[in-house]
């Protein structure tokens, strides 16, 4: 281990927050054969920790585990449930610290934005510890003469979540605390990159005094710990942030047991900047929708669509702006650090060479970074035609893409030409094409002229192939609830 990861370890104050076992059943466990899987630091590639590879058969036990603990935590009065809750969020702010260190070192990102991650994750613990206590919805008079008639939410069961690496705090807290507080028990994955952080949040959740059963994160290959989930009928709802073609396979994997289901998969983000915008907001805005976790971030601005009258202002200033991004380590705060993979790398190379291929211009990087194989220069092309690569598929790195439009129609039009629709950011001063723009655009979510929409009160979630069904807010909670309706005759 390098010295820089070390110091970092040596960093974290709290050391049971590192945790290299699966959380089951209120006990940390190893696999039973020894297995185990290496996490290292996307930075430095140094060895940060083996961590338990479970089978097919001790992830089924973490079904049956959250199965017996079911009826006790679902039984428990909303305001016991929220309490627990609440001490979890106080738990996750009395540790930000380490629990964004940890961050750091597994997944990379800049220490801001793993700080800033913590507080995002935290926000929806606090949130859903508020909304426990209040499950309620609108009720319905009596259409029969003599009946009474009443709705009730009533929590699904056990429910099973699928994290990805990006995010590897908030998309687990996104989904966790809202199934929780509707008083769902669950089983976790947390990607296998990036287990520590969802550990960690174990390890705090069993302090907060979560009951055993209740909460259980499983280590493991995916494709030997999720089948036994999909198949089990007693898992009754499955929520997955990741690609949209593992979203696919675990849609059709839960058609058998009928299981309600939460995705929220893949985004390919347009930018769209009229004449008249404020530029300068709007370079500063593009730039952090794109370069924000080293652009892997399922709402990073994919593609960048700018009014032709601006368009060469537009480029040179926000060829300038990246050009002045720093590219380092996450422990020395940069503002893009490395991508996961060697696959993320790879994608990079070949989205800049296809669009180079097809005509588009080079105005900054194009190339691995120097730091190390995992960084890639943060990169700007111009003039890129529709048909590139990049314009029809994720990037998920830190390279962007600007082509010049006409008109409103055209640039609608070309805008929701995509399966995805997860976010589209507009730029625009005009209050009445900001309305037709809004309306116009096929996403989930529209920004207008900022960058920054999430957080813990707002219905998080896309259209498309983007995903089904939405997190955060009183709907994220209700995901994980069925309606029962009684119709009563007292006879
Ligand atoms: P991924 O390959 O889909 O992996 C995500 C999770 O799925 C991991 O826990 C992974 O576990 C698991 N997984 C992989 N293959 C599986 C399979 N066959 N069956 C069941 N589970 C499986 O995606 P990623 O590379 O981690 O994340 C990048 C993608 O996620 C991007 O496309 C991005 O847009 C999307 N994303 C979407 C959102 C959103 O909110 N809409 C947020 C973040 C990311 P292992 O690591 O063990 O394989």
């Amino acid at each position: 281990m390098s010295e820089t990861a070390l110091s970092a370890r040596r960093d974290i104050t709290d050391k049971r927050l590192l945790r290299s076992f699966s959380y089951i059943d209120g006990k940390w466990c190893a696999a039973t054969s020894g297995a185990t899987f290496e996490v290292s630091d996307p930075a430095s590639g140094d060895f940060l920790a083996d961590v338990a590879s479970l089978s097919a058969e001790e992830s089924a036990a973490a079904v049956d585990a959250a199965q017996a603990a079911f009826a006790g935590w679902a039984g428990l009065l909303p305001q016991e449930r929220s309490a627990i809750l609440r001490r979890w969020f106080d738990l996750m702010i009395e540790h930000r610290e380490d629990l964004a260190r940890i961050m750091v070192l597994e997944q990379g990102k800049p220490l801001t934005e793993a700080r800033g991650e913590i507080d995002y994750a935290a926000a929806f613990v606090e949130y859903y510890a508020e909304e426990a206590k209040r499950p309620n919805i609108e009720g319905v008079t009596s259409h029969l003469p003599d009946a009474e008639v009443e709705l009730w939410l009533e929590p699904v069961g056990v429910v099973a979540l699928i994290t990805p690496w990006n995010f590897p705090a908030a998309m687990l807290t996104r989904k966790a605390a809202a199934a929780l507080a509707a008083g769902c028990t669950v089983v976790a994955h947390p990607a296998s990159e990036t287990p520590l952080s969802a550990l960690a949040l174990a390890e705090l959740a069993e302090r907060a005094g979560m009951p055993a059963g209740v909460f259980n994160v499983v280590t493991g290959r995916a494709s030997t710990v999720v089948p036994p989930w999909t198949s089990s009928a007693q898992v009754r709802a499955l929520s997955f942030t990741g690609s949209t073609e593992v979203g696919r396979i675990l849609y059709r994997d839960s058609a058998a047991s009928i299981k309600k289901l939460v995705l929220e998969l893949g985004g390919h983000a347009p930018v769209i900047v009229f004449k008249g915008a404020d530029l300068d907001a709007a370079v500063a805005e593009t730039l952090k929708a794109k370069f924000a976790t080293s652009g892997q971030d399922c709402l990073g601005a994919n593609r960048i669509y700018v009014e032709r009258p601006i368009y060469a202002e537009f480029c040179t200033k926000f060829t300038e702006a990246t050009r002045a991004l720093r590219v380092g380590r996450g422990m020395d705060d940069p503002d893009i650090g490395p991508l996961m993979n060697e696959n993320a790398v790879l994608k990079q190379e070949a989205h800049v060479a296809d669009a180079l291929d097809k005509g588009a211009t080079l105005a900054c990087g194009g190339k691995r970074h120097a730091l190390g194989p995992l960084f890639y220069q943060p990169t700007v092309l111009t003039d890129v035609p529709d048909t590139a690569l990049i314009m029809r598929e994720e990037t998920f790195g830190p390279v962007a893409p600007i082509t010049a439009f006409d008109s409103e129609e055209e640039v609608i039009a070309r805008a929701n030409a995509t399966e995805y629709g997860l976010v589209a950011y507009v730029h625009s001063l005009d209050p009445r094409r900001i309305y037709r723009v809004s309306r116009a655009l096929n996403f989930g979510m529209v920004a207008v002229n900022r960058t920054k929409v999430t957080g813990a009160p707002i219905p998080f979630g896309g259209t498309k192939q983007s995903g089904l069904g939405r997190e955060g807010a009183r709907l994220g909670m209700q995901e994980f609830m069925e309606l029962k309706y009684v119709c009563r005759d007292w006879g």
